[in-house]
C-alpha cells in the first residue's frame, strides 16, 4: 500500500513556482526523506498534503484514496507551528492538544513516555531546552496513535543533543511500524535516518528511490541481450567493476563512481558477439546527486 502518492503537484505563489510537477510515491512503513536545499519547495510540498495550502494543480492521494479528513486524522503534523503555553506544563499543554484535536486524552502518559519527557511532565514548557520543546511538540502529534508522521525540518535550531535524540526517537517509532515523512535540507539527515528519499531542486524532482540504493557510492549499468547466459559469459572477460548482479532478465554491473565507461562495455560485447539490446546508467552516489542539485 502506499501512504502518499503525488501526482503532477504544482503549486505557484504569483509568479514564483515552487513545485513544477513532481511525482513520486511514499510506501508504508518506510521514513522517507524529502531532501533538498532551502526554498526548494519541501514546506510547500507538505503545506499541500496536510491541506493547509491548495496546489495549482495535479493530485496526491493518501492511503490509495482521495484525501479526505478521515484520512488525515491518521497522520500527525507539526507543520503549523505548535502553539504550547509557556506558562502551562507539558502535561497540562498536551491536555489541551488533545482536546483541540479531539484525540489521544487518554493517550498523554504513552506519549510522553515515548519522548521521553515523563520525569519532567509537570515542569513549565519555559523551563524546557530547545530538545525538550521539539519533543513534546512531537508527542503531540502522536497523540492517539497515528500511523503516519509529516515532520518539517524536526532536528532545525537545535544543538548536537538535541538532534541526536530527535533522530534517535524517529529509529524507534520506525521500529514500531510508523510511516514518517520528514523534510530536511541536511543530506547527512537523511543518510542516518531515512530509508527512503526524494531530492528537490527548485521545485523539480531530482531523484527518488532507495537511500541505500542511492546512497551506494557505486555507478550501476544495467545491460541486456536477448541470450542472457551468452552475455553472462561474456561479461566474465570484462574487467572494471567490482561485483554484479543478475536481475529481471538484466545484467547489473557495479562500478566505483565516475569510472565508468559505457561505451567501452557496448563495445566489448558487441566484439564478442553480442548486440546489446538495454545499455543504461542507473544511479549515482547520493552525495554526487546532491552535488548537482546544490550547484
Ligand atoms: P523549502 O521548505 O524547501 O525551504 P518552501 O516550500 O518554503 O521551500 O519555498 C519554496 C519557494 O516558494 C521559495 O522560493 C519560497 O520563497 C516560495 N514561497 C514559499 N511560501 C511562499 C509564500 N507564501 N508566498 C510567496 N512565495 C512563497
Ligand atoms: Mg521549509
Amino acid at each position: 500500500m502506499s501512504i502518499l502518492s503525488i501526482e503532477n503537484l504544482c503549486k505557484n505563489y504569483g509568479r514564483v513556482q515552487a513545485l513544477k510537477g513532481v511525482s513520486f510515491s511514499v510506501a508504508k512503513g518506510t521514513v522517507f526523506g524529502i531532501l533538498g536545499p532551502n526554498g526548494s519547495g519541501k514546506t510547500t510540498m507538505l503545506g499541500i498534503i496536510m491541506d493547509i495550502l491548495q496546489p495549482t494543480s495535479g493530485t496526491y492521494k493518501l492511503f490509495d484514496e482521495q484525501p479526505d479528513e478521515t484520512s488525515r486524522r491518521k497522520i500527525g503534523t507539526f507543520l503549523e507551528t505548535p502553539n504550547f503555553y509557556h506558562y502551562l506544563s507539558a502535561q497540562k499543554n498536551l491536555e489541551i492538544a488533545a482536546a483541540l484535536k479531539e484525540r489521544g486524552a487518554n493517550d498523554i502518559p504513552r506519549v510522553l513516555e515515548l519522548v521521553n519527557l515523563t520525569q519532567r511532565k509537570d515542569s513549565r514548557f519555559s523551563t524546557y531546552s530547545l530538545g525538550m520543546k521539539q519533543r513534546l511538540a512531537i508527542a503531540s502529534c502522536l497523540l492517539g496513535d497515528p500511523e503516519v508522521l509529516i515532520l518539517d525540518e524536526p532536528t532545525n535550531g537545535l544543538d548536537p543533543v538535541g538532534i541526536a535524540e530527535i533522530r534517535q526517537l524517529i529509529k524507534q517509532l520506525h521500529q514500531q511500524g510508523k510511516t514518517i515523512i520528514m523534510a530536511s535540507h541536511l543530506l547527512d539527515e537523511v543518510e542516518k535516518v531515512c530509508t527512503h528519499v526524494a531530492i528537490l531542486k527548485k521545485g523539480e524532482l531530482v531523484v527518488t528511490g532507495d537511500v541505500n540504493e542511492i546512497l551506494a557510492n557505486e555507478d550501476i549499468v544495467e545491460i541486456g541481450a536477448t541470450d542472457i547466459q551468452q552475455l553472462e559469459t561474456i561479461i566474465g572477460t570484462l574487467h572494471g567493476y567490482s561485483n554484479k548482479k543478475i536481475q529481471d532478465k538484466m545484467i547489473q554491473l557495479f562500478y566505483p563512481v565516475g569510472t565508468t565507461d559505457v561505451e567501452s562495455i557496448n563495445r566489448h560485447c558487441f566484439n564478442n558477439g553480442i548486440t546489446l539490446n538495454h545499455l543504461q546508467l542507473k544511479k549515482k552516489s547520493l552525495e554526487a546527486k546532491f552535488f548537482e542539485l546544490t550547484n
